[in-house]
């Protein structure tokens, strides 16, 4: 792999987040180098998302930067194939106590200006969403979300990036960042250094071991949502679904994509790294007991004792073992989704997936471009709802590699909020 030894921005990580870093830098003119581990893009979080494009149903201050996401991710239509469908998002509400929660979602999508988002009665979900015959009680609709296949979506980025001139290093993985005078100046990886005006670590679950290089510490606790796709079936929604037990979309070609969906249940491997966050974590999994499957990865905390440290970059897998997936988990998130649209009852699922989730404690994203070494912007923590937000999120990082700042509010996102009291999410994705 021959990459140039100097470039204004090095982005590491081949994500969505990543490629469409790469894409806004190399279109602004800077030289660019994206150092991906995997042999291709999207083999991690981004290629595992369901592929749901949603606006709605997030923390209100992620509002404006989705928005701006889908805009660009509808612009992107013209230029490639990725499955894009806007055939906007259901909130299905099947049980009385969900109710409140949905009324909730509603009125802070209000309060940020999503005035299109409402509460819709059954009948009228109906009028949306014909083969929704089964019982229920009613959806929030937001009419603008979207839907995509994401590593198409994340692909077009890459290719995006390399038009404009980024070189792109599949199989390399970045080793260290390397800091001088208070400034990052270079990124080593397993075939060299490579000098940086400025470096985006966009690297997903994996971004605490790089930041760990400058003496960062990042909460982020991996956790593996799963998903299942079935056999294509005849056209029924365009819509994207959640709901307390079930989120779905069907794909172009007719197969149903099927997570857990709100609030799903997810799986930890507690390793020593937990140990550090104690004080982020011990409240949140309070609150989210049911939510989460806990099993003790010995072999993880073997390899941890082993290298004498829970975040160096040795521990980052060059090529990440398949996340199991807890089938017993989708295919009733399958069943439960067949209640609502009766046409899905014993369809066969023909594929299933796990992957990894950077969660952070509070739920949001971290974005922040002041934080350690000058030069150094950090982008991670997505927590399961991230793939949406992606080209915006290159252009942010862009604003900060570039100029050292972004007109886009990031203030709730800096990673300095968790010096204080540290907020609980409402859901656990
Ligand atoms: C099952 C599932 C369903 C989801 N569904 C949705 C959805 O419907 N809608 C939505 O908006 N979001 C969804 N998400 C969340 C979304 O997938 C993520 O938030 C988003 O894709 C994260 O993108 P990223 O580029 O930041 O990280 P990633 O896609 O994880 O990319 C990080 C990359 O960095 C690379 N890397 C790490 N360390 C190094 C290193 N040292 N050197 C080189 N490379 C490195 C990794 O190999 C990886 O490719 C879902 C996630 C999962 C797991």
């Amino acid at each position: 792999m021959n990459l140039p030894d100097t470039a204004d921005v090095v982005v590491i990580g081949g994500g969505i987040t990543g490629a469409a870093t790469a894409a806004a830098a190399a279109a602004r003119n800077a030289s660019v180098v994206l150092i991906e581990k995997e042999t291709g893009p999207a083999r991690e979080g981004s290629g595992r998302a369901q592929g749901s494009l949603r606006v709605q149903g997030r923390h209100g201050s992620e509002f404006p930067l989705a928005q701006e996401a889908l805009r660009l991710w509808a612009e992107a239509v013209a230029e490639a194939d990725f499955e894009f469908v806007r055939g906007g998002n259901l909130y299905f509400c099947t049980s009385e106590d969900e109710l409140p929660i949905l009324q909730h979602l509603v009125s802070q999508a209000h309060t940020a200006g999503l005035a299109e988002v409402q509460l819709l009665d059954a009948d009228q979900v109906r009028e949306i969403m014909p083969c929704a015959t089964g019982p229920f009680l009613g959806a929030m609709w937001s009419p603008v979300d979207a839907q995509c296949q994401p590593e198409k979506g994340t692909e077009l980025y890459i290719r995006r990036a390399e038009k404009s001139g980024a070189h792109i290093g599949f199989g390399v993985k970045a080793t260290r960042l390397v800091e001088n005078r208070g400034r990052i100046v270079a990124v080593d990886t397993t075939v060299g250094r490579v000098h940086a005006g400025a470096v985006v670590a966009a690297a997903g679950v994996w971004t605490p071991h790089l930041a760990r290089t400058v003496g960062l510490r990042i909460p982020i606790m991996a956790v593996i949502m799963s998903e299942l796709e079935t056999r294509p079936v005849e056209p029924l929604f365009q819509q994207t679904i959640r709901a307390f037990g079930f989120g779905a979309r069907q794909r172009p070609n007719g197969r149903v994509v099927v997570s857990a969906g709100l609030n799903a249940k997810v799986t930890h491997s507690v390793t020593l790294a937990d140990l550090s966050g104690v004080r982020y974590w011990l409240p949140r999994a309070m609150s989210f007991r049911n939510n989460v499957k806990v099993a003790v990865d010995i072999a993880g905390i073997m390899r941890q004792l082993r290298h004498r440290s829970v975040l160096s970059t040795d521990l980052v897998p060059h090529e990440s073992p398949e996340p199991p997936c807890d089938r017993p988990l989708v295919h009733s998130a399958l069943d439960r989704l067949a209640a609502v649209v009766p046409d899905l009852k014993g369809v066969a699922p023909v594929r299933y997936w796990g992957g990894l989730i950077d969660l952070t404690p509070d739920g949001l994203p971290v974005i922040d471009g002041q934080v350690g070494p000058d030069g150094l912007t950090v982008i991670t923590g997505l927590s399961g709802h991230g793939f949406t937000l992606g080209p915006v999120l290159g252009e942010i990082a862009c604003d900060l590699a570039l100029n050292g700042h972004t007109n886009r509010d990031i203030e709730p996102f800096r990673l300095s909020r968790y010096r204080g009291k540290v907020s609980q999410p409402e859901m656990m994705i």
